[in-house]
C-alpha cells in the first residue's frame, strides 16, 4: 500500500486540517492502491502564505541559481527513475515500457528544456532610454489531470522555477503518488522551503481554492474544458492570469497518395496511446474515398494486434483505463455512435475476453462516421477511431476545423503543396507532418476550446512573467 497522507508545505511533510484520506484505485486490479490527504481550503490558505513569503527572494534569484537548481532536480529525477515508473504503472495502469519512454522521460526533458531555455532567454531589454523587463509572475496555482502524470506537473513546475515564481500544486486525486515523489525530489534537490507546495485533495475543495485564493496571481491548469470553465470563474473575480491546457478532437488528414500500410499503423497508434487518453489524439481520421476499403483493413488488422493487457506484463501496449467512471463514459460514447449511426467496425462495448477485472476497454474503430456525430465532436479518450471519408482537400480541411477544439492535426502524404496547405490551414495549436516527432522547443497549446497560452520551453516560461516598462531607467 501506498500512503502519503501529509501535504508538502514551507518545505515540511505536514498532516491536513481534514484528518480524512482518500482511497486511490489500483485501475489494473479495481483494489485500493494507497491513501492521500484529503486536502482543505485550510491547506491551500498554508501553502499559499508560505509561497508568497518567498516570491521576492525567488524572483530575485540570478538566473544561474535557478539552473542550477533545475540541474539538481535533473539529477535527483533521475535517481528515482524506478520509483516513478512503478508509480504511474501502479495509479494508471500504464504499461509499464510507456511509463518509461514517455512518462518517466517527459519530466527529464521537460526540466532540461527549461534550464537550457534560459541559456538565452531575455529576460531585460533596452529600449531607448527604458528597460523592458520580464519578472516572475508570484505566486502561481497548479492544477493537473491524471494523463500524464509526470508530463503535465513537470511541464508547469519547470517553467515556474526557470522564470522565479513559487508553486502550490494540486495534483489528480486518481494519479498523486508521482507528484509525491516529485516533492521528495525537490526536498532532495534543495528547491528552496516555500518554492513548491503540494497540496492533494479534490478539486472542488483544494482547486477551488487555489483558484479563488486572492494572493495566486495566476493559473495553470491542465483538464477538462468543464473544471477550466469553473477555474476560469473563480479567478475572473481578480483576474488572475490563466494559462489552460484542454480537450481536443484532433483530425488526422491522410491523403490519397499514401503508403496506406504505413498510414493505418500511424493512425491507429495515436489512436490507442496511453489507452487513448491522450489529449492530442488523433481520434477523427479523414481518408479519401478512393483508399477507404484497404484503408480499413489495415486499421482493423493493427487495431487486432494491440495487446491488451495487465501494464506490468511484458508486450503488453495498452493497459487499463484510469477510472471506473471514464470506463463508463468510453462505453457510453460507444453506445453513442452505434445509435447515432456510424458504423461499428472493430471492437465495442465491454471488457476485451480474459480482462474482466480492471477498467480494460476494446480498442474500437468506427466507419461511416459524419463529422456532427457526438462520437465525432466530443473528446472521448478512450481507444475510439472515427473513420470520416472526404473527397476533396478543400472538404477534409472543412471537416477538420468544424470542430470547437483546436489542440493538434496530423497530416501524411507525399504531396509537399497539399501538405502544407493543409497544416497551414487546420485551426491548431500543433500540426504534426508525416509522424515528425519534433522537438521539447516548440510550444504546445490549443486553438478555440482547447486552451489558453501556451507551455513547453521558452515559451512556457513566458506563462509564468508579467512584463514591466521602466522609462528613462538609462537616461
Ligand atoms: P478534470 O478537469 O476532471 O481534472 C483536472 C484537474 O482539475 C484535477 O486535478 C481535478 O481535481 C481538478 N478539478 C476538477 N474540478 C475542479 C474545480 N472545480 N476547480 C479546480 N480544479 C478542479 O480532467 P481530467 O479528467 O483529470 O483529465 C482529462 C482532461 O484533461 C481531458 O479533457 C483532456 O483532454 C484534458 N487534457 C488536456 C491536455 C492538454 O495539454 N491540452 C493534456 C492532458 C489532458
Amino acid at each position: 500500500m501506498r500512503i502519503n497522507n501529509q501535504q508538502f508545505i514551507n518545505g515540511e511533510w505536514v498532516d491536513s486540517t481534514s484528518g480524512e484520506t482518500l482511497d486511490v484505485i489500483n485501475p489494473a486490479t479495481e483494489e485500493v492502491l494507497g491513501t492521500i490527504a484529503k486536502g482543505t481550503k485550510e491547506d491551500v490558505d498554508k501553502a499559499v502564505e508560505a509561497a508568497k513569503n518567498v516570491y521576492l527572494d525567488f524572483r530575485n534569484t540570478p538566473v544561474k541559481e535557478r539552473q542550477e537548481l533545475l540541474d539538481r532536480i535533473v539529477t535527483e529525477y533521475k535517481k528515482r527513475k524506478e520509483d516513478i515508473i512503478d508509480a504511474i504503472t501502479d495509479e494508471l495502469g500504464s504499461p509499464r515500457e510507456l511509463s518509461e519512454k514517455t512518462h518517466y522521460e517527459r519530466g527529464v526533458i521537460h526540466f532540461t528544456e527549461a534550464r537550457d531555455a534560459l541559456d538565452d532567454f531575455q529576460f531585460e531589454e533596452k529600449r531607448g532610454e527604458s528597460l523592458v523587463m520580464k519578472e516572475a509572475i508570484g505566486v502561481s496555482g497548479l492544477v493537473t489531470p491524471w494523463n500524464f502524470p509526470t508530463n503535465q506537473t513537470s511541464l508547469k513546475l519547470a517553467a515556474a522555477f526557470a522564470a522565479g515564481s513559487p508553486v502550490v500544486l494540486k495534483p489528480s486525486t486518481e494519479t498523486p503518488f508521482a507528484a509525491v515523489i516529485l516533492a521528495e525530489i525537490f526536498e532532495a534537490a534543495g528547491v528552496p522551503k516555500g518554492v513548491f507546495n503540494l497540496v492533494n485533495g479534490e478539486g472542488k475543495t483544494v482547486g477551488d481554492a487555489l483558484s479563488s485564493h486572492p494572493d495566486v496571481r495566476m493559473m495553470s491548469f491542465t483538464g477538462s474544458g468543464g473544471s477550466g470553465a469553473k477555474i476560469m470563474e473563480n479567478s475572473s473575480k481578480d483576474f488572475k492570469k490563466v494559462s489552460f491546457e484542454l480537450g481536443g478532437k484532433s483530425p488526422y488528414i491522410i491523403l490519397d497518395d499514401v503508403d496506406v500500410d504505413e498510414a493505418a499503423k500511424s493512425a491507429v497508434k495515436l489512436v490507442f496511446n496511453n489507452t487513448g487518453q491522450v489529449c492530442t489524439a488523433a481520434t477523427r481520421t479523414l481518408i479519401p474515398e478512393s483508399i477507404k476499403d484497404e484503408f480499413l483493413e489495415k486499421a482493423k488488422q493493427y487495431m487486432a494486434d494491440v495487446k491488451v493487457g495487465d501494464p506490468n506484463n511484458e508486450g503488453v501496449e495498452m493497459g487499463p483505463l484510469v477510472s471506473k467512471d471514464q470506463f463508463e463514459t468510453v462505453q457510453e460514447f460507444i453506445e453513442k455512435g452505434i445509435e447515432e449511426g456510424a458504423e461499428l467496425y472493430f471492437g465495442g462495448t465491454g471488457k476485451p475476453e480474459g480482462l474482466e477485472k480492471g477498467f480494460y476497454v476494446k480498442p474500437t474503430i468506427f466507419t461511416n462516421v459524419e463529422n456532427s456525430m457526438t462520437i465525432a465532436q466530443e473528446e472521448i479518450f478512450g481507444p475510439v477511431m472515427s473513420i470520416i471519408t472526404y473527397k476533396d482537400l478543400d472538404e477534409a480541411i472543412k471537416i477538420a476545423n468544424d470542430t470547437k477544439y483546436g489542440l493538434a492535426g496530423y497530416v501524411m502524404g507525399q504531396d509537399k503543396e497539399q501538405i502544407k496547405k493543409i497544416a497551414r490551414s487546420i485551426e491548431a495549436g500543433s500540426i504534426a507532418i508525416n509522424d515528425h516527432p519534433g522537438s521539447s522547443d516548440l510550444p504546445f497549446g490549443g486553438y478555440k476550446q482547447s486552451g489558453i497560452g501556451r507551455e513547453w520551453g521558452d515559451y512556457g516560461i513566458e506563462e509564468f512573467l508579467e512584463v514591466k516598462a521602466i522609462k528613462g531607467y538609462y537616461a
